[in-house]
């Protein structure tokens, strides 16, 4: 096999925030947009040379790369992330000349990072004629974002990636790492992402200090992790601000539960009111949200959601709405102009349907055989 191509998909949270590292519970889908990796073997110099259509510069990725030698810094290093983590793995990565091309925004908080890192995964896997389980392969690219690129996220975006199928959600225990799917066909509805546009301030530093105050409650509360204390000891903690992160954590997980029921039986409006519930944990107790994302979830509630609430770690990026397809007009007609009258960044209002997991391509243009290679 000389060329292999992959694609992998960006995901959206429908609710479960900051629970993926507290081993709970969340509920995302993967998204019809993605990333398609495109990769011909060969070459006698042990590097993979990868291009993308979002960047202007390409990479070179020797193969014997690693966090400590040869490291490559900027969006290459998702890449070499993905391949120093394959091989670390066991996996014989062939050199070769990868093209990339996305229909995933780059930093709105649809894991457009997990979207590369998995598709960059497959197209290798497959290019070696090696067969990953989906569960291995996600962690070895929650490896490489962890471990070379130096992002300290969970296990939420790769799954998703990797797990997603049209019209169905993921419940994913971050315990067992079990991903059960949940189909969405009977509550009908529409999926709207709203991008904020607005910039992710400092996220990655209250992402750690949150990810510490919740494995300082759980330590006070002489348990292992939060998912392995009753639902109302955040009452036990004596600080006012642990109290909350552990509350936020704790009723989020159950609100994931409680939703992925409510999705099952057809219940709208039912898993409305829970993201709504979830909103204002985050905005009260996690403390994670922006003035602009506040205004975009209230705002389309107003505008007859069922329910909308920020999507994503924090600090900026996405609301999710889920609405009646009239309200949906609405939301998509009106909101942009409410929020940029308020002062902030005009947001982006784009439909969204839950799509397929990780999978490769066929090869569906031959005449690229004998093409000039890419970048
Ligand atoms: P998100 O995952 O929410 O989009 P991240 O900050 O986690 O945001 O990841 C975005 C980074 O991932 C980009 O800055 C870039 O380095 C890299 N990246 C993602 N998709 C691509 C792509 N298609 N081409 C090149 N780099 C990409
Ligand atoms: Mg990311």
């Amino acid at each position: 096999m000389t060329w292999v191509r992959a694609h992998a998909p960006g995901r959206v949270n429908l609710i479960g925030e900051h629970t993926d590292y507290n081993a709970g519970f969340a509920l995302p889908i993967a998204l019809e947009a993605g990333t398609v990796v495109d990769f011909e073997v060969g070459g006698a110099d042990a590097t993979i040379h990868a291009g993308s259509d979002r960047k202007p510069d390409s990479v070179a990725v020797p193969l014997d790369t690693s966090p400590s030698t040869h490291r490559v810094t900027g969006w290459g290093g998702y890449v070499a992330g993905s391949v120093w983590a394959l091989r670390e793995f066991g996996v014989a990565v062939p050199a070769g000349r990868m093209r990339i091309t996305s229909t995933v925004p780059v930093g709105a908080g649809l894991s457009s990072s997990a979207a590369l890192e998995c598709a960059v995964l497959c197209a290798l896997t497959a290019a070696a004629g090696a067969v990953v389980d989906r569960t291995e392969l996600a962690r070895i690219a929650q490896r490489a974002e962890n471990e070379y690129v130096g992002a300290p996220t969970g296990l939420l975006d790769q799954l998703a990636a990797l797990y997603g199928e049209p019209d169905t959600a993921l419940l994913i225990d971050f315990r067992s790492v079990r991903v059960t799917p949940v189909p969405l066909e009977s509550a009908g509805g529409v999926w709207l992402a709203i991008d904020s546009r607005s910039p992710h301030r400092n996220a990655s530093g209250e992402y750690a200090d949150r990810r510490r105050a919740c494995e300082r409650a759980a330590e006070l509360l002489g348990a292992p992790s939060l998912r392995d204390v009753a639902d109302d000891d955040w009452r036990q903690l004596a600080d006012d601000e642990l109290r909350r992160r552990a509350r936020h954590v704790l009723t989020e997980n159950r609100r994931v539960l409680d939703g992925a029921a409510a999705l099952r039986s057809g219940d709208a409006t039912g898993f409305g009111a829970l993201m709504r519930a979830s909103h204002a944990s985050m905005r009260d107790d996690f403390e994670i949200t922006t003035p602009a994302i506040d205004l975009i979830a209230a705002t389309a509630d107003r505008l007859g959601a069922y329910g909308a609430r920020m999507t994503g770690g924090g600090f900026g990026g996405t609301v999710i709405a889920f609405a009646p397809q009239d309200a949906a007009d609405r939301i998509a007609a009106e909101l942009p102009d409410t929020v940029a009258a308020a002062g902030h960044p005009r947001p982006g209002c784009t439909r969204i349907r839950p799509g397929a997991g990780a999978h490769l391509l066929p090869d569906t243009e031959p005449a690229r055989r004998t093409a000039a290679p890419p970048p």
